[in-house]
């Protein structure tokens, strides 16, 4: 078995990413990894990689899917809309405002909300005025921005009905927006992503997603979209 870095044998030690790619363990030390997804950056496995200047690594390979102009942004907007739709969650764009930002803002715009981890973050939902403001990390590839801002539209839904949800039960529910995302893609890395979320094990977004998707695999979208408009404080 030869390493898919630099092509020498492996003998002892070595790690495997989702991907397949095998390495000698002494490569991660000084590795950088993808942080769309997850490779290890390298000219054989990736075909190289850049640094953003907020420090994250992105890969060749994920590189050629960011999205980079308006209508691509919009096109995305309102694929993640009609996916939502089709599960039967209506959401008006009007009163929505949508805006990519550096890392810098982002982190700054979550000082009050608590819950979210600052160095992972990619998006977040502020009410401001009785308009909500989704805001979303620049750079983001294709599928990560459609399943953040999937993950934030419930978050508008949410509040708009007035349901109220624990953190967990909120955060679980909004992270199956991402979850109707990643299995409409369905390809590896969508496949990658869906399972990391499945996986992890945060009490909110890992337990709470956990909790809300074994509620839909019982009642199904339509019964579990009634269930939770019946519960709010209306
Ligand atoms: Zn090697
Ligand atoms: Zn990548
Ligand atoms: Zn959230």
């Amino acid at each position: 078995m030869n390493c898919d870095i630099c092509k020498l044998a492996i003998k002892d030690n070595y790690y495997k990413d989702p991907w397949g790619n095998k390495y000698h363990s002494y490569h991660k030390k000084d590795g950088f990894f993808c942080n769309t997804c997850s490779r290890i950056i390298s000219v054989r496995t990736t075909g190289g990689g850049f640094q953003f200047n907020d420090g994250r690594y992105m890969c060749k390979l994920c590189q050629t899917s960011i999205i980079k102009t308006d209508k691509e942004q919009s096109k995305s907007i309102n694929s993640v809309i009609k996916l939502l739709n089709e599960k039967g969650i209506d959401i008006a764009l009007n009163g929505i405002d949508i805006s990519i930002v550096d890392k810098k803002t982002l982190q700054e715009s979550i000082i009050h909300l608590s819950n979210h981890n600052e160095e992972t973050i990619k998006g977040i939902t502020i009410l401001n005025n009785g308009k909500y403001e989704i805001n979303i990390l620049w750079g983001l590839t294709e599928l990560e921005f459609k399943s953040v801002l999937a993950h934030e539209l419930l978050h508008v839904w949410i509040d708009y009905n007035n349901i109220r949800l624990n953190e967990e039960k909120l955060e679980g529910f909004c992270n199956l927006g991402s979850a109707i995302v990643y299995k409409y893609y369905n390809n590896q890395l969508a496949k990658i992503l869906l399972q990391s979320m499945e996986n992890n094990n945060d009490p909110i977004y890992g337990k709470g997603y956990r909790y809300m998707r074994s509620m839909l695999e019982i009642h199904g979208w339509e019964s579990l979209i009634s269930i939770l408009l019946n519960n709010n404080q209306n």
